[in-house]
């Protein structure tokens, strides 16, 4: 949640700039967005940068690498089906960011943002019952932005300098997100003409249901998620719960999509009732839910469900959903010993089916180091592998071990490689950044705290850790690889000063 000074700021800007924008960017020749003319891919991914500069920061944004690895894996394929469709033009595909923040908000929300950006709150993952019915949202969001609905909004914003859409989105986000507070800070009109900014048309609507079909179903998703999604909003929607569902006031059910849904998937006159998750899925929804700041009376609610009379009778994916909850639940309040009995339970429940007992082992691994039992984390880390083939979750929990078991250069190489790989994984490059720091190699763990800084695009913060690192190499006595460090050093620190005079001029 951004707190109320950033939210009153964002919108004193918005409120500043509705009086002087237009004279200023006549004389500033800032392109122009106004004349019909679409806007340039590039134009679109500045903004959305401007707004995820933000939302990085915000305390509500969480880099989860379990639940993030769940969602990507579902974003590739959607991205994959839409390129075989022919509905993502190779341009966009090349310029657009194509990256989902996760928020730990607990409400039911998935938004799309300008630049192949886009947010989706734990709350969602934390109710659809499948991989389908999540595809199914990811693929219209998706799809406003290769149909360029964003753009087209934007464009409707008139000649606005770029940073002031961005602020613009920035506050109806905040103000979606929490009325109350908005309300505080904004008179009910103003709070309105926010958020209709954000607001597709019902043409739009429609076209992202269609096209977004599509999508999920080339991808080789159930089209069966897409109706159970539908029957999960409209029930929502009938109990007027639009609090925790804050999806359905962007998203209102109005009669012709819903008719246009039933004429796509003819029904075949067998409910579909709700559906039985995956063992995996039900876990991954578990652990959305509890990251999702439930608060301390839920979780200990949750910690003790396993006891009830209850359990025993459950389906085994909602009995192993049960365990994650409490297992997990139990971790957040610091009672490791019953989180570690409640694990082990769990790996029980799992054996023979690998990717369920693959989340069984992270989340073991994850409560070992958060009760800092170490031998335990290894020797559980021993079964989930190693070598250079480490998925990200394996690869962060093995760094985290060896850094504070004293023996940080068997996660170094491990990390090198996934960087270059992956230059913009902020966690990585921060894992090994105290890896470094645990080897005394304080150039090179300064340099990566740098990349820390410019993977989630601060570059003023990415300019003062480069000098920082700068600053070392001319001072200290540098070993002949520190040279090598240095040049590149030198590199990042111009692209870094470059990134944010652009920043600068943009305003
Ligand atoms: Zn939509």
């Amino acid at each position: 949640m951004l707190k109320p000074s950033v939210i009153r700021s964002l919108i004193a800007s918005v409120l500043i700039a509705t009086q002087v924008a237009p004279l200023a960017v006549a004389q500033n020749q800032l392109p122009a967005m106004g004349d019909g003319a679409d806007m340039t891919a590039g134009a679109e991914r500045r903004i959305g940068e401007r707004i995820v500069r933000e939302l990085y920061r915000d305390p509500d944004y969480i880099d989860d690498p379990i639940l993030g690895e769940y969602v990507q894996r579902i974003w590739q394929a959607l991205l994959a089906g839409a390129r075989a469709r022919g509905e993502l033009p190779p341009e966009l595909d090349e310029r657009f960011a194509w990256e989902i923040l996760l928020g730990r908000d607990g409400s039911v929300n998935a938004f799309a943002l300008p630049g192949g950006y886009l947010g989706l709150h734990l709350g969602l993952i934390g109710v659809v019952n499948s991989r389908d019915e999540l595809a199914s949202v990811l693929a219209h969001e998706l799809t406003h932005v290769t149909q360029r609905h964003i753009s087209r909004l934007m464009t409707q914003q008139n000649r606005q300098a770029p940073w002031m859409v961005g602020a613009l989105i920035l506050a109806a986000l905040a103000a979606s997100k929490s009325p109350e507070m908005a309300n505080a800070v904004l008179t009910g009109g103003q709070a309105l003409a926010a958020q209709n900014q954000l607001n597709f048309s019902r043409d739009m609507e429609r076209e992202a249901d269609r096209i977004g079909f599509g999508v999920m179903t080339q991808a080789g998703f159930e089209p069966s998620g897409f109706v159970t999604m539908f029957e999960k909003l409209q029930q929502a929607s009938r109990l007027n719960d639009n609090g925790s569902f804050p999806y359905l006031r962007s998203h209102p059910l109005t009669t012709e999509r819903i008719a246009d849904m039933q004429s796509r998937v003819p029904m075949t006159g067998s409910p579909m009732g709700p559906q039985e998750p995956t063992m995996e899925h039900a876990m991954v929804a578990a652990r959305a839910r509890v990251l999702s700041y439930p608060g301390v009376d839920l979780l200990r609610a949750w910690s003790t469900e396993p006891e009830l009379a209850g359990f025993a009778s459950l389906s085994a994916p909602r009995r192993a959903a049960v365990l994650y909850t409490a297992a997990l639940a139990a971790e957040r309040l610091r009672e490791y010993g019953r989180a570690i009995a409640l694990v082990r339970r769990l790996l029980a429940l799992t054996t023979g089916n690998a990717q369920a007992s693959r989340q069984a082992r992270l989340l073991a691994v994850d409560i070992a180091l958060a009760a800092n039992n170490l031998p335990l984390a290894s020797s559980l880390m021993e079964t989930l592998g190693s070598g250079p083939s480490l998925a990200r979750p394996e690869l962060l929990q093995l760094a985290q071990l060896r850094t504070r078991e004293g023996r940080p250069e068997l996660a170094i190489d491990s990390l090198q490689t996934w960087v270059a790989t992956h230059p913009l994984d902020a966690a990585a490059w921060q894992a090994l950044s105290a890896a470094y720091r645990d080897q005394n190699q304080v150039l090179r763990a300064v340099r990566a705290e740098g990349e820390v800084q410019m993977a989630h695009l601060d570059y003023a913060g990415a300019v003062d850790r480069f000098k920082a690192a700068r600053a070392l190499s001319v001072k200290g006595s540098l070993l002949p690889a520190d040279h090598i460090e240095a040049s590149i050093i030198d590199t990042r620190l111009r692209l870094a000063e470059s990134r944010l005079r652009e920043q600068a001029l943009e305003r």
